[in-house]
């Protein structure tokens, strides 16, 4: 239902709930974060932002994270079935918008293949398959572009990997994703109404558009992994 990405010089976690709580309008059964320091933080549960905030300890260090309100359309409203979801390796984190359409293909596969599902969202299925491809790719964003060549469905994702703190991928089909653009630091979001507070330099996603997200900037390319040309926009909205 809603996604928030910070990267920059500061704690994501006070970012990202704040963020979160912007797209509380949407409505939602579940939140969560996650914050790459030395290995991933995480945190998640069934309720409100606020209830999430609770759960965030005050020393949840971490300049890079990712969050995320869901709207269940695979699996009950749970902690476990709250986003992130991550890889087994805990190396890869995802929140996703939207429904994985071969979600049970793809399952059946990767438990095939040793993966070991701890949510029964069609989401996990990403978090698997990025972990796959990400050992054979160069960048976490071939890794990302080659785990989704596999999925139909509607997506806007963001992706940390934790053995690449300096970066976030997020990529949209059918459901969106809005990078904000700040002073040495970056936001990505599924709605500008995340990043009003933060940045008016806003750049859409168009589908089948993934962004690499770095502190000092970020790049955009098309599925064929052509590098795309973004003109910033600059929003004018009261907060
Ligand atoms: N299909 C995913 C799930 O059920 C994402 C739902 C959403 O867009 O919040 O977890």
């Amino acid at each position: 239902c809603g996604i928030v990405a910070y990267i920059g010089p500061k704690d994501a976690a006070p970012i990202l709930l704040e963020g979160l709580q912007r797209l509380e309008y949407r409505g939602y059964d579940s939140a969560g974060v996650v914050v790459v320091n030395k290995g991933l933080k995480m945190r998640k549960v069934k309720g409100r932002v606020a209830d999430l905030a609770a759960a965030v300890p005050a020393r949840f260090k971490g300049a890079t994270g990712i969050g995320h309100t869901r709207w269940a359309t695979h699996g009950v409203p749970s902690d476990e079935n709250a986003h992130p979801h991550l890889s087994n390796d805990e190396r890869i984190a995802v929140v996703h918008n939207g429904v994985i359409e071969n979600a049970d293909e793809l399952r059946a596969k990767l438990e095939a293949d040793g993966a070991v599902f701890l949510s029964e969202t069609d989401t996990e299925v990403l978090a698997h398959l990025i972990a796959r491809t990400v050992k054979e790719s160069d960048s976490l964003d071939e890794a990302v572009r080659t785990a989704l060549k596999r999925v139909v469905g509607t997506y806007g994702i963001a992706v940390i990997d934790a053995e690449r703190p300096g970066e976030i991928v997020v990529a949209r089909n059918g459901s969106p994703i809005v990078l904000g653009i700040g002073e040495r630091e970056m936001f990505a979001a599924s709605d500008v109404a995340a990043l009003v507070r933060y940045t008016r330099q806003v750049v859409h996603l168009e589908d089948g558009e993934l962004a690499v997200l770095k502190a000092d900037g970020f790049h955009t390319f098309a599925s064929d992994a052509r590098e795309t040309a973004k003109e910033p926009l600059t929003v004018d909205w009261e907060t």
